[in-house]
């Protein structure tokens, strides 16, 4: 009958109301004490405890969301989430996460939602399909809990670190968060839970089943890792970067000199007997100059006038290495790494071929990077132009540069 269809309850009529509890209150020795509590680390820009709380935030069907940190991070906690403080509510929390989760519990007694959500503030990669299939699972009576199954062989140790047994996996789950409680039940079981004295319970599932309230296993995220060891805040911040479109960068370079008489040229840092110099304010290396501005080119730093302009009477007679130089560290300042760079010296004369590998040294000490990274050639202009006509060299250069950081949004 059509009727009584529409007076049954929808199955998403409980909860109505869902708050979510952040446990963000520990000092996360486990990460390494050096970097700060982890919750507070940056991965790709933002601190970890932000992008959790944006999953929360961003989220349709949370209301009210109580995060607690430890007593003496406010000001960490501040500076990390910004102008989401005025959209969450802030607790300290306790000694251990079960005291921090209890107090945060306690201060939504005045809400009353019909359900919350208690998800680790440093599992940054909870996502709204996680949220919502959390939220469908629960019932006035009962929880849910996101879980994976276990995919690795489980051993039990013995004795003198010999496996004992190999144990079933067939009934084991990992936990995750969030895991989701009707609220007044989940809060009377942490009561209860501290009236007896019991502080060891590592999640609020472990405490429901204490107190006899059952929960609901559900498909939990293989993303949705516990940010616990540093090499896993490291994996996140890769994720994050997008590993998988590395910011490769490329600059060119193109420079030009005259001969004019002398008795030798420098070319990539070479010193070469010729019949010709080259003119310049430095020492006219046409190589170490295109090759300059490839370098700065990779994160727009100008050109090499920019940085030496040959009005300055430093650089006569300078040794274009130190442009070089100077080019290569503005670039490790920023945080690239040179992945490789090519010359092209173009001229009739002098036979570049006798001095490639002196070259290639050079740019491998100028530049830091092996010597398959650098690659020096040359051609003639085929008796073409000014360059066929012996009046000067050319060179052109390429750089590569890998920086840090995300690349734009498609
Ligand atoms: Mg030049």
């Amino acid at each position: 009958m059509p009727q009584a269809m529409e007076n049954k309850p929808s199955p998403n009529a409980f909860p109505d109301h869902v708050a979510a509890v952040i446990v963000a209150a520990g000092r996360g020795e486990r990460a390494g004490a050096a970097g700060g509590p982890k919750q507070y680390r940056q991965i790709a820009g933002k601190a970890i405890i932000a992008q959790t709380l944006d999953a929360f935030l961003d989220h349709p069907r949370i209301g009210t969301i109580i995060v607690a940190i430890h007593r003496d991070d406010d000001a960490l906690f501040a500076e990390a989430v910004g102008d989401r403080i005025s959209r969450v509510q802030v607790v300290h929390g306790g000694a251990t996460r079960q005291e921090s989760t209890r107090i945060a519990l306690a201060a939504l007694e005045d809400t009353v939602p019909d359900a919350v959500l208690i998800h680790d503030g440093v599992r940054p990669f909870v996502d709204a399909g996680l949220i919502d299939r959390t939220i469908d699972a629960l019932t006035p009576d009962s929880g849910a809990l996101p879980a994976l199954p276990l995919v690795d062989t489980i051993k039990r140790r013995g004795e003198d670190n010999l496996v004992s047994e190999t144990v079933s996996r067939e009934w084991l789950f990992s936990a995750q968060t969030p895991q989701g409680f009707p609220y007044l039940a989940i809060l009377a079981a942490h009561q209860a839970a501290e009236k007896s004295g019991r502080s060891d319970f590592t999640d609020d599932a472990s405490i429901a089943e204490w107190a006899a309230l059952p929960v609901a296993l559900i498909e939990g995220s293989p993303d949705n890792v516990k940010l616990t060891w540093p090499k896993d805040i490291e994996m996140a911040e890769q994720k994050l970067t997008g590993a998988t479109f590395p910011d490769v960068r490329t600059g060119n370079g193109y420079d030009v000199h005259a001969f004019e008489p002398g008795d030798h040229v420098t070319l990539c840092g070479v010193k070469i007997p010729h019949s010709m110099r080259l003119n310049g304010h430095s020492d006219a290396d046409v190589g170490l100059h295109a090759l300059t501005d490839a370098l700065l080119a990779t994160c727009g730093a100008g050109d090499i006038g920019t940085h030496f302009p040959p009005t300055d009477p430093r650089w006569r007679g300078a040794a274009s290495k130190t442009f070089v130089e100077y080019a290569a560290k503005i670039v490790r300042d920023r945080g690239g790494r040179i992945a490789n760079a090519d010359v092209t010296l173009i001229c009739e004369a002098p036979k570049i071929g006798p001095h490639r590998a002196a070259m290639t040294d050079a740019l491998t000490a100028m530049l830091g990077v092996s010597a398959d990274r650098v690659s020096i050639k040359a051609t003639t202009n085929e008796r073409l132009g000014f360059i066929g006509r012996e009046e000067g060299i050319a060179a052109i250069a390429t750089a590569t540069v890998v920086y840090p950081g995300r690349l734009p949004d498609a």
